[in-house]
């Protein structure tokens, strides 16, 4: 059985501002206070796993350790099936040292040419690890199809070129709370929550 979280107060071991608002946003029935990794100055470890568990797990470590907190850390990506699978583990990495996410989906696009098939998956794997080492990793994932062009302002990283299946419109284009009624994200997290977390008050 999965160990519980008792702690109060959790650190997400994540720099990137998207993930820690949609993660926030996801913990906040919860009522654990939060505090995201840039505000505590945590070093970014490098991502050297192969797999996107393998990630998330490397980097809930890392902060646990360096902050004595419980960790939360995600690990996503993009996976094309007309593209075997890339960007995959290497998504935040198709953005550049500006993380410039343009010319990522731009790559995508230009990769995929006129290959019919436009299938995507969007994976999360979310590991929380505790100050004594003990971590527990779930994974999620959502299917949908790539439009071109990207669409919509909200979001971030691909969102603008995803359309999950079922939805009216792209990441960048729905209510943020809409994908997180069916986001990979959201997939992960309701695991996570069911078997490590209090039940909501
Ligand atoms: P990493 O997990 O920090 O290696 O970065 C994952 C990258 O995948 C992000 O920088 C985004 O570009 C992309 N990504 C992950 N989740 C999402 C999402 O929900 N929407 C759009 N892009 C995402």
């Amino acid at each position: 059985m999965a160990r519980r979280l008792t702690e109060k107060r959790l650190v997400i071991a994540s720099h990137n501002p998207g993930k820690v608002r949609e993660i926030s946003e996801l913990l906040r029935p919860r009522q654990i206070e939060v505090v995201s990794a840039s505000e505590l100055n945590l070093l970014e470890p490098e991502e050297t796993g192969n797999s996107f568990v393998a990630n998330a797990k490397l980097k809930a470590d890392a902060a646990a350790l360096a902050t004595k907190l419980p960790a939360l850390a995600d690990d996503s990506g993009m996976a094309v099936h007309g593209l075997e699978g890339a960007p995959g583990i290497y998504s935040a990495r198709w953005g550049g040292p500006d993380k410039n996410f343009d010319v990522a989906m731009a790559r995508v696009n230009d990769e995929l040419g006129d290959n019919p098939d436009r299938t995507a998956r969007f994976v999360c794997a979310l590991a929380l690890t505790w100050p004594d080492g003990h971590c527990e990793v779930f994974e999620g994932e959502v299917a949908g199809t790539l439009v071109w062009p990207p669409r919509g302002e909200k979001g971030f990283g691909y969102d603008p070129m995803f359309l999950a299946n079922g939805d009216a419109g792209t990441y960048g284009e729905i209510d943020p709370v809409d994908k997180h009624a069916g986001s990979h994200r959201a997939a992960a997290f309701e695991m996570l929550v069911e078997a490590c977390f209090p039940p909501a008050l």
